[in-house]
This record gives C-alpha cells, structure tokens and sequence, in this order.
C-alpha cells in the first residue's frame, strides 16, 4: 500500500521524499524509521560496507558476532513490509542542489547512468581504510590486522599482539590495547618522534617497542597472523597487530555540494544530523565521532527523525 503523500504546493513534486545514499547499518536504520513514518524512499545500494573483510559484527546489542552481510540482510528482510521503501543497486556519482530539492545521478554496474530527485538526501556513504603500503597488511585486514579493540579485542584476550604505527598514534593504541593482553608490541613506524615520555608510558605497561622497519606480515590464508617479519629477517610471532589507518570519504558527494568537513574529512553534522546543506543529512562514518555500526545505526535512526520532522513541518506550514 502506497503512503498516502502530502503535496506540497509551493515545492516541486519530486521522485521520492527522501534519497538516502549508502545501505549499511546507517542507510538501512534511517529507511526503516521513514519507512515507518509512510515515506516515500529510495536506498542506494552502491557495494559492501568498510566492515565486509571481518567475519562478524561485535558489540551490536542482539546481534553480537553476527557476519556483516547477514547483519545486513536482515536490515533489508525487515525493511520488506515498509512498501514505500525501494532498493536500487548502484552508486551515486553526482549530486546537485537545485530549489528546494536535490537531483541524484546513479550509475549501475553496467555503467548506465540514470537521475532522480529527492526533497531531503541522507549520506550514510561511510568511510574507506588506508592500509599501510606493507605485504600481507591488505590479505590480514579485518581478521590478523585489526583496527579497532573495541569491535576485536575480546576475541584475541591475552594473546600475544601487536601495534603498528607512526609515534604520534601508536602510544595511545599500545596502552588501549594492553587492557586486553598482558603481551604486547609496539612497531613504530618513525621511532625518532617516539618522546622519552611516550617510551616511559609505554614501559610502565610492560609494552616492548620495536624500532625496525616491518617489511612484511606473515599469516595463513583464512587471514590470521602468523609472523611480523622486520628488516633483519627476524620474524615475531604474534596472532594480531593492531592499526590506525588514516581514511577517508567513500564519496565525493559532500564535497561536490561544498560541504563542511572536519580536518579529517569527515562530515560535519549538526544535532539533528543535517550537513551544513539545508535539506541534505549525514550519518554513520561518514561523519566524525566514535565509529562503531550499532552507533551508526542509531545516528541514521535521528537523521531520519529529524529528516521526517522537517518534511512535516514543510507540508504543515503555520
Ligand atoms: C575490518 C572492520 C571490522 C569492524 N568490526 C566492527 C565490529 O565488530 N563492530 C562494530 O560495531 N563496528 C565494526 N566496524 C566498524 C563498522 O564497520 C562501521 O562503523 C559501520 O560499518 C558504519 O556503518 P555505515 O552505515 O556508516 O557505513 P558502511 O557500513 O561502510 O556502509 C556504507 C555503505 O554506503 C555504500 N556507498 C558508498 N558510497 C556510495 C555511493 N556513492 N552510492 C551508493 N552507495 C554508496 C557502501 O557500499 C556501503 O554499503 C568494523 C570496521 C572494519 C573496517
């Protein structure tokens, strides 16, 4: 059953009320709630989510060490009952802004390319890893190169690990990390920026710094760790190393529209989600904060309470 619309004379009618663009734990929260709320939505589908490499979702209240695609599956299995909700498999390469509503372009994998128009745009694009330029790092991502010990800790508890990085970062990563093992080693990328400070810190918690330059990890082909492997040929055992690789935007759709983003290229959002852009709402890891998928979830959920409150108060002008 179509939703009853609103129309909204002094705007022009558009394809859909509200585009969002990206259908991981973001997209899929938001267009369940404006499904919910009878609105007339279009999800772009554009790929698998940053976290597609891991073999399960940790710390998802109901859903902890679910795989990411059956997360994701069942996101779109509960969107089924909500008939204004579309799905359409492609990515959406352009964005414009025009009077009152935006005109997406999308292309599909057969590289046909097709508009439409939406009154409100929510960007839960995410975000993508860069790796450090180091054989294995790429084949172990998400399984022996870990990023985050919120979502991974747990599952390698008082193993012997590691912590690969530049000074600046790594120090902050060794001591989070040696909450979850007594046994573990930081690799530092430029060890001359490493402070006696810093050395100290790391001393205290028993952390042993490894100076050498790694050429290259060693694991099995299921993804696990095996070998940090130095300069020297020396090889160290451990079952995980720990990184914080820098990123950035999946798109370039905010910064088509001029956007506002922070130092690290991330999305600025207000309280309620919107971008700098009236009309056009960011949530997940595309903008900045804590990147986790269960809050990734919850800020689609606002963006889309927040997008529907909008859309009312334009249908019910005072
Ligand atoms: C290896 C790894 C393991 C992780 N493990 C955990 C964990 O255990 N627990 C946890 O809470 N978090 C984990 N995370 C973090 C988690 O993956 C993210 O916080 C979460 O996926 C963010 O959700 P999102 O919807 O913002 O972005 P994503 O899940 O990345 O979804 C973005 C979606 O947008 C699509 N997209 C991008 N550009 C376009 C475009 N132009 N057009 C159309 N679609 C587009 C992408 O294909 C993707 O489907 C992990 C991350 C990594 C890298």
């Amino acid at each position: 059953m179509n939703p009853v619309r609103h129309r909204v004379p002094s705007r022009p009618l558009t394809d859909v009320d509200v585009a969002i663009v990206g259908a991981g734990a973001a997209g899929l929260s938001a267009a369940l709630v404006l499904g919910r709320c009878l609105r007339q939505v279009l999800v772009l589908d554009g790929g698998p989510p940053r976290n597609a490499p891991s073999p399960a979702v940790q710390g998802f209240l109901t859903r902890d060490g679910t795989k990411p695609a059956e997360l994701l599956r069942l996101g779109r299995e509960q969107l089924l009952p909500y008939d204004s909700v579309e799905f359409a498999a492609g990515r959406v390469t352009g964005i414009r802004e025009l009077t009152g509503y935006f005109q997406l372009t999308v292309e599909a994998e057969t590289g046909h390319t097709r508009m439409f128009t939406a009154r409100k745009v929510l960007l839960a694009t995410g975000v993508e890893d860069e790796l450090p330029p180091i054989d294995g790092m790429r084949d172990l991502w998400g399984r022996g190169v870990l990023h985050c010990p919120y979502c991974h800790g747990w599952e390698v508890r008082n193993q012997p690990l590691a912590v690969y990085g530049r000074a600046k970062l790594v120090t902050g990563l060794a001591l989070l990390v040696s909450r979850w093992s007594p046994d573990v080693v930081a690799c530092v990328e430029d060890p001359a920026y490493l402070t006696a400070n810093a050395r100290r810190r790391l001393r205290r918690q028993k952390i042993q710094v490894r100076e050498e330059p790694v050429i290259r990890l060693e694991g099995t082909k299921a993804g696990e760790l095996r070998h940090i492997v130095f300069e020297s040929g020396e090889k160290l055992a451990r079952t995980a190393v720990f990184i914080h690789a820098h990123q950035h935007q999946r798109t370039t759709l905010a910064e088509q529209l001029g956007c506002r983003r922070n130092s690290k290229g991330a999305v600025w959002v207000d309280k309620k989600q919107q971008t700098s852009v009236p009309g056009l709402y960011a949530a997940g890891d595309t903008t900045p904060g804590t990147q986790q998928a269960l809050l990734a979830a919850a800020e689609g959920s606002a963006a889309a309470i927040n997008i529907n409150e909008t859309l009312t108060r334009e249908e019910c002008p005072k």
